[in-house]
């Protein structure tokens, strides 16, 4: 699962770096304006902004980043602001459709900006409500998104539960395999399933008949190739003999 993201810069905004010189976390809010859009709230924020504005804006139809979350923004209070958080807002309906919708880019959004940093989904410190934001440093008194959300059927709780889900989707789809073994053809099945089991059962991929090589066997941090031609792999272990038999005899001495 992945999603745009639309940039639409307010001009002008000021790049005052993050306290530690990167983002720390991300701080969920909504903005307490039924029906608005991403457009409308961005473009009033291009007026206002030198009293507040955020990074992040979803509504049911997309994600519109108007500001550089390389620098801080005005959302949640001096602390917060400084120290690093960067802020997304999610545009309110009474409408259950357009809230899934909406709620869906909102969640993986949070996880993606914390999946791009690895800083991990922790309830209260990486990932924070504007409400948390409020009871820890007492710079603003918004409770958002809380009764938002609660309006919808949801808790913070779920929210929470929500973006690690993604994040940890995300994860799975980054994993690189440790390593795989390459089979010429299907006649070298037999020969590498036993090189497989001797690395743990590993991921086992066969060249397609063109004889090119599978773009995740390239990715792997060491591969074996059974029977045929070098993969041109940066840490590859080449058992290939001129025939299947040959093949055969190289695995079976690699496997001793
Ligand atoms: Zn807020």
């Amino acid at each position: 699962m992945s999603y745009t993201i639309e940039q639409n810069f307010i001009p002008g905004l000021p790049k005052e770096p993050y306290d530690n010189g990167h983002y720390v976390g991300v701080i969920a809010h909504s903005t307490a304006n039924n029906g608005d859009s991403d457009d409308g709230e961005r473009n009033y924020e291009s007026t206002t902004w030198q009293n507040a504005f955020v990074h992040f804006f979803v509504d049911d139809q997309k994600i519109e980043q108007a500001a550089d979350s390389n620098y801080i923004c005005y959302g949640a209070g001096h602390t917060a602001n400084h120290l690093g958080y960067v802020q997304v807002e999610l545009c309110q309906t009474a409408d259950p459709t357009k809230f899934n919708k909406a709620y869906a880019m909102y969640t993986w959004l949070l996880a993606k900006l914390l999946y791009n940093r690895k800083i991990s989904v922790v309830d209260g410190v990486t990932l924070m409500s504007h409400a948390q934001v409020s009871a820890k440093w007492h710079e603003t008194n918004h409770t958002d998104p809380i009764d938002y959300l609660a309006s919808h059927g949801k808790t913070w709780a779920n929210l929470v539960a929500d973006v690690a889900a993604q994040y940890m989707q995300m994860e799975e789809e980054d994993k690189v395999l440790n390593v795989a073994v390459l089979l010429f053809t299907k006649d070298d099945y037999w020969a590498g399933v036993d090189v497989a089991a001797k690395n743990g059962n590993c991921a086992l991929f066969i060249r397609p008949s063109d004889q090119s090589v599978p773009a995740e066997a390239m990715n792997t941090k060491q591969l074996f190739v059974v029977g045929g031609p070098t993969a041109k792999h940066p840490n590859e272990v080449l058992l290939s003999g001129k025939d299947k038999y040959a093949t055969a005899a190289m695995v079976a001495k690699y496997l001793g």
